[in-house]
């Protein structure tokens, strides 16, 4: 058994369920477990993993849990509080937040609060109080290691940087999800099961849709901005079908470094928890001769518009980017309810934000306002 202690956060969705294929594979011990309401996996996982502590995000799924892990000595929380409270319970545990969406902000500040090191899997923390995360956690003296595939490359990739002057630009690779070369036409009446066949990952559906509107791509790139510390006009994005290349850096010299590997998720997941040691992984060996073409393309921008949204919104600062993270909360969720088209997703992103409060400086509240402003605004742009 190994000495690392973790905890999961969204331990039942995909990424939650690799990083416990990881710990399995290396024995680390688990602190805690979080899901929102599926009971029956996080129970076996707790059975099998025998955590100090598990939590719901649901009251009920919580009361249910608590039945039947009665026969346990494993403690049972509920709610955001409770999920909080296990982010935060051990500051020897790393923390890796696979939770969906920006129900991942309180606890990953909760987390950084009590000086653990977190693994993000949950992009739309950073989207959404990329100010808040990582000012707290330089304040806390705690890392932030990306488990995002493409922001694992780039960290890889800026370990070989003398200084920071010397990097030119980012450049974030992009499958172009189950859409790429399809026609704003093509995309009118594209249903659900088609949005959610992605060529290369198998994801959760939030991501998946995010993937094939990419909006993914600009949630990305408003992340890279946080996690690098860059300007939004130094990440570039290509598209690359294959998802072998990562992504990529710029030297000023225009040398290139780049991280490849198979399109397998427990990579990432495994260095953000291992670093900055390596050790064997459960995935695949990368053999190039299995790959004669790598292609790269640029982007559709008139098509998939949702890139330039978040290139915008990080420009403008604020609370744009929690305007947009949260517009497009709803709207991908009412597009996976079949209520709103899939061009709808960027249109009604878009007008969010354009009507959003531009504040430069903002508190937690004001990030929680937002959302609630920004879902309104969405379930009342359909009603129109
Ligand atoms: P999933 O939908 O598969 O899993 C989400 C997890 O979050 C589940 O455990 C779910 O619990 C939990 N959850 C849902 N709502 C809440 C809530 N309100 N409060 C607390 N927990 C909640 O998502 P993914 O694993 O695909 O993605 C997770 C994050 O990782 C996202 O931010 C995504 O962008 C990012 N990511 C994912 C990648 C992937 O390959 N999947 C790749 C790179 C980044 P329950 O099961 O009970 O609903």
């Amino acid at each position: 058994m190994s000495d690392k202690i973790i905890s999961v956060l969204g331990s039942t969705g995909s990424i939650g369920e690799q990083a416990l294929d990881v710990a399995r594979m290396h024995g680390y011990r688990i602190n805690a477990l979080t899901a929102s309401k599926n009971t029956d996996i996080i129970e076996n996982q707790a059975r099998e993993f025998k955590p100090k502590m598990v939590a719901m995000a649901d009251e009920n799924a919580a009361k249910d849990l608590e039945i039947r892990l009665a026969d346990t000595d494993i403690k049972v929380l509920s709610g955001v509080e409770g999920v909080s409270e296990c982010a935060a319970d051990n500051s020897d545990a790393i923390v890796l937040n696979s939770i969906v969406g920006m129900a991942g902000l309180v606890p990953t500040l909760r987390a950084v609060d009590a000086g653990c090191k977190i693994a993000l899997a949950n992009k739309e923390t950073l989207v959404a109080g990329g100010r808040l995360v990582m000012g707290k956690a330089a304040e806390k003296g705690v890392d932030i290691l990306p488990v995002d595939s493409e922001h694992s490359a780039i960290f890889q990739a800026l370990l070989g940087m003398n200084d920071k002057k010397e990097l030119k630009r980012i450049i974030l690779t992009a499958s172009g999800g189950p859409f790429f070369g399809k026609t704003r036409k093509d995309l009118e009446n594209v249903t659900v099961a088609q949005a959610l066949k992605h060529p290369n990952w198998s994801m959760g559906a939030k991501i998946t849709i995010d993937s094939a509107s990419m909006m993914n791509k600009g949630l990305e790139l408003i992340e890279a901005v946080w996690l690098f510390d860059v300007l939004p006009k130094d990440v570039d994005i290509v598209v690359h079908r294959q998802s072998i290349v990562h992504s990529l850096i710029e030297f000023v010299d225009n040398s290139v470094i780049a991280q490849l590997g198979v399109p397998d998720m427990r990579i990432p997941i495994q260095y953000a928890l291992t670093y900055p040691q390596r050790f064997e992984s459960p995935v695949k060996q990368l053999r190039l001769e299995d790959w004669q073409t790598l292609t790269f393309d640029k982007p559709d921008y008139d098509t998939f518009e949702c890139i330039n949204i978040c290139r915008r919104a990080i420009e403008l600062g604020g609370l744009c980017t929690a305007a947009v993270n949260s517009a497009n909360e709803m709207a991908n969720e009412l597009f996976r309810e079949g209520k709103i088209g899939f061009l709808d997703i960027a249109r009604i992103v878009a007008d969010a934000l354009e009507n959003c409060v531009r504040v430069e400086n903002y508190s937690l509240e004001d990030v929680l306002e937002t959302d609630k402003w920004a879902r309104e605004f969405v379930r009342n742009s359909i009603r129109r």
